[in-house]
């Protein structure tokens, strides 16, 4: 499946799963059950992070190929470019394009706080991979985007929707927002950004909170915001891991539900490799392949 046919044609909103590649024998057994189980309900595609929270790049490619080799489900291959040569990035879609992987999401990558050399490079943002991925013939090309700004725009979500704008001219066939607990938020991006000529669908990306100080340290850093109704909910349930997680999934299937009822293209989970939560509110959702076909 290439998602630029997909999305194309789609009748039905999509559904997709992220997980990261495992670093560890342990994290790996961890990653395959829970790509199975989410593969059980089955997703449009799958995608890999590549070189995210450490973990190495070599991983997402081997991982990739090998869910492609399955062939059960489609594999996209995140791809960040910040600090890489041509010619690595050239090789690595040659390998790609080999084994049958043609999504690509394409991504710049956190600007390296300790090597300044990577801002030298041939590549400073993930327009430039873009143009780079178009150039080659084969590729269908994802991209992210952020609902409420980009921790670096200066002018928040009217710079985001902008270079959407340049994202979706360049090739990208669909767009991936980082996620959001506001879907106001969402709602008036989507607005934004088609008065600047964006037609490409903006799929929300929905993480469920398992651990909420985990995830509120998290979203300090890549300007997620969290709201205070969202603090105040899960301030009884602080400390009790069962509780916080059903009410994580009670919270994340009303986001959902509103959503898709605002006219949400798809649903993109965050699963961080477990398939608990993401499996739970799909099936509460009614949008698993079953319901979906
Ligand atoms: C769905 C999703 C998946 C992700 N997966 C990964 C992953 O696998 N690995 C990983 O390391 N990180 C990942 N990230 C995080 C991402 O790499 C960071 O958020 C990074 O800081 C920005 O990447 P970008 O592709 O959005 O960059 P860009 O689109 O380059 O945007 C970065 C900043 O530059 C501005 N900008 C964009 N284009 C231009 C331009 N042409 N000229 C001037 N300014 C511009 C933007 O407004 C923004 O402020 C992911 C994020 C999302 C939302």
């Amino acid at each position: 499946m290439r998602l630029d046919r997909f999305y194309r044609t789609r009748t039905s909103p999509s559904l997709s799963f992220e997980f990261f590649p495992p670093k560890t024998e342990a994290g790996e057994v961890r990653f395959w059950e829970a790509y199975r189980a989410l593969a059980a309900l089955g997703p449009d595609f799958v995608s890999i992070t590549y070189g995210a929270g450490g973990s190495t790049r070599e991983r997402t490619e081997r991982i990739v190929v090998e869910i492609a080799r399955e062939g059960a489900i489609t594999p996209v291959a995140h791809l960040t470019c910040i600090g890489a040569s041509e010619e690595s990035l050239a090789a690595l879609l040659g390998r790609y394009a080999e084994a049958g992987v043609v999504n690509i999401l394409a991504l710049r990558g956190d600007l390296p706080a300790d090597d300044p050399a990577a801002l030298a490079g041939p590549f400073r943002h993930a327009t430039d991979l873009i143009r780079f991925i178009r150039a080659r013939d084969g590729f269908a090309i994802a991209c992210a985007t952020y609902p409420e700004g980009h921790p670096e725009s200066p002018h928040g979500p009217e710079d985001d929707a902008r270079y959407l704008k340049l994202k979706q001219d360049l090739g990208a066939c669909v767009a991936i927002t980082q996620y959001f607990f506001n879907n106001d938020d969402y709602f008036r991006f989507v607005e934004l950004a088609a008065s600047m000529g964006v037609t490409i669908p903006i799929v929300p990306g929905i993480m469920p909170i398992r651990d909420f100080d985990q995830i509120a340290r998290f979203s300090a850093q890549c300007g997620a915001s969290i709201p205070e109704w969202l603090a105040a909910r899960f301030a009884p349930v602080r400390g009790d891991a069962e509780a916080m997680e059903q009410l994580g999934i009670e919270i994340a299937i009303r986001q959902c539900e509103a959503l898709l009822a605002g006219g949400a293209p798809g649903l993109h989970f965050y699963t961080l490799n477990r398939a608990h939560m993401s499996r739970a509110i799909v099936q509460a959702l009614g949008l698993h392949a079953r319901d979906r076909a």
